[in-house]
């Protein structure tokens, strides 16, 4: 592996990666292979996770493509040196904020959006002129495969490649001095990203979890609250990073919300034969483990050796409950209650910061206290993860859900360093800055 990383800096090295011809040449050539591969990445997605053909476009592979159009749009522009302002004090010179990349960055991704995780990244390291390797998750062994065959076709080995396998190969690929690293995974796994990175001063690009809020107050528009809701929590069987963890709702609207929520997992995931997979069996028993807590209000059937776990609401749970201790990361939603949304704000303050916050109101002040006195990474006002699918809005966490952001612009900045620089006049020299300055009181 460290040969591989050498093969690649000395690649770096050549230059070859840095104009805009050869970055926007790459960004298609990723795309065309892409499409080529479209109808196997869908099949990879239904067979490994059940994903249907729809939810793998529209979280998956078209998430990939408009990434891509985005980006090759707005590069130019992205790439030149940016000239700024300067102070009276340096009379005669001229200040620049020169992007460049940081060289050979590591992509290591998660199994819960197999491809889209990996590409992501990878098309803001080539945008911003890098090398990468990328570790897809050994718990979607087939897309990881996938993955690796799609880079091989689009790329030489010592631009850009896939390094298969777990958690061994991560630990040593991190072990070595890349330039950058973007992870996105757990938060304990992030906590060991970010240690071993430290030994050789990498910077890292950390997109972790946590605990997502949904708070629904009683002025909020209840039909689309459970609609929006139960459609974000259960998508891809609840396996998703800013999927709303649990719902808090205004006791006075609680039963209405219920029911409506109820009705919405019947129509939207009512299918056990169209719903998606839990990744592995171990995963559905860590969940399933989870239905003994509190009063399963709907769902709660299960098949482990199928991977399988009804879309599950649970009521009666309070704040010391296992389910309430850990990201759920599954197809089971706990319910709670507030009186006051003050009393809500205080209940999310004592967690770790979420990666994502959904609030459901008619009200603009509860809005703006909920803005201004919660720290989360990002989040809808009356919605669920449609923040995610916007490249004009940075994605990450804050806090224990992560460190640094990507999409769009915020992607090119992730894989770049800023290099400022102080262009000089050697046409006069003030004098003011040095020592013995009133004998210096001359131009040169
Ligand atoms: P994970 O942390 O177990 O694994 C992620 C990657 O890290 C995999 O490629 C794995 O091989 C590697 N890995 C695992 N253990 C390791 C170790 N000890 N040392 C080095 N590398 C190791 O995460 P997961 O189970 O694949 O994904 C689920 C988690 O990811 C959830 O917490 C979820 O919220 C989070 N997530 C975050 C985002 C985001 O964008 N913020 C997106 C998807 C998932």
């Amino acid at each position: 592996m460290n040969e591989l990383l050498q093969k690649q800096k000395r690649y770096f090295r050549t230059g070859e990666t840095l104009s805009l011809k050869f970055r926007l040449k790459q960004l298609i050539r990723l795309k065309e292979t892409v499409k080529k591969y479209e109808q196997m990445i869908t099949d990879t997605l239904k067979a490994e996770l059940n994903k249907s053909p729809f939810e793998a476009y529209t979280t998956e592979i078209g998430i990939v493509y408009e990434e891509i159009r985005f980006v090759t749009k707005r590069l130019s522009d992205w790439m030149k040196p940016q000239r700024v302002s300067t102070p009276l004090t340096h009379v005669g010179s001229k200040s620049y904020v020169y992007p460049e990349p940081y060289g050979v960055s590591l992509i290591i991704a998660p199994w819960n959006y197999p491809f889209q995780l990996a590409i992501s990244p990878l098309i803001g390291a080539i945008a911003a002129g890098n090398c990468a390797v990328v570790k897809p998750s050994e718990y979607t062994p087939a897309m990881s495969t996938l993955l690796k065959t799609i880079v091989a076709e689009a790329f030489p080995e010592e631009y850009v490649t896939v390094v298969e396998g777990g958690v061994d190969v991560s630990q040593e690929l991190l072990s070595l001095r890349f330039d950058h690293i973007f992870f996105t995974g757990s938060v304990p796994v992030g906590k060991i990203v970010m240690a071993t990175a430290a030994k050789h001063l990498t910077p890292v690009t950390l997109e972790l979890g946590g605990k997502s809020p949904a708070i629904v107050d009683q002025s909020a528009h209840l039909e689309l609250a459970a609609k929006r809701i139960i459609w974000g929590k259960f998508l891809n069987a609840g396996q998703t990073c800013i999927a709303p963890d649990y719902v808090l709702v205004h006791e006075a609207v609680k039963q209405p919300l219920l029911e409506k929520m109820k009705r919405y997992v019947d129509e939207l995931y009512g299918n056990p034969d169209a719903y998606g997979r839990i990744v592995s069996e171990r995963h559905a028993e860590r969940l399933v483990r989870f239905l003994a807590n509190g009063t399963v209000v709907h769902g709660g059937a299960y098949d482990i050796e199928q991977r399988w776990i009804e879309p599950t609401l649970l009521d009666d749970i309070t704040w010391d409950d296992a389910v309430m201790q850990e990201e759920i990361f599954g197809p089971i939603l706990p319910i709670l209650t507030f009186e006051t949304i003050d009393e809500a704000i205080q209940m999310i303050n004592d967690y770790e910061k979420p990666l994502a916050l959904y609030l459901f109101t008619e009200d603009q002040d509860v809005q703006q206290q909920v803005l201004h006195q919660v720290s989360f990474g990002g989040g809808c006002i009356n919605d669920t993860i449609m923040h995610i699918a916007s490249p004009h809005l940075p994605f990450g966490g804050v806090g224990q859900s992560g460190i640094g952001s990507y999409h769009g612009k915020a992607s090119f900045d992730a894989f770049t360093h800023y290099k400022s620089v102080l262009k000089q006049t050697t046409k006069f020299d003030i004098p003011l800055r040095y020592p013995n300055f009133p004998h210096a009181l001359k131009w040169v």
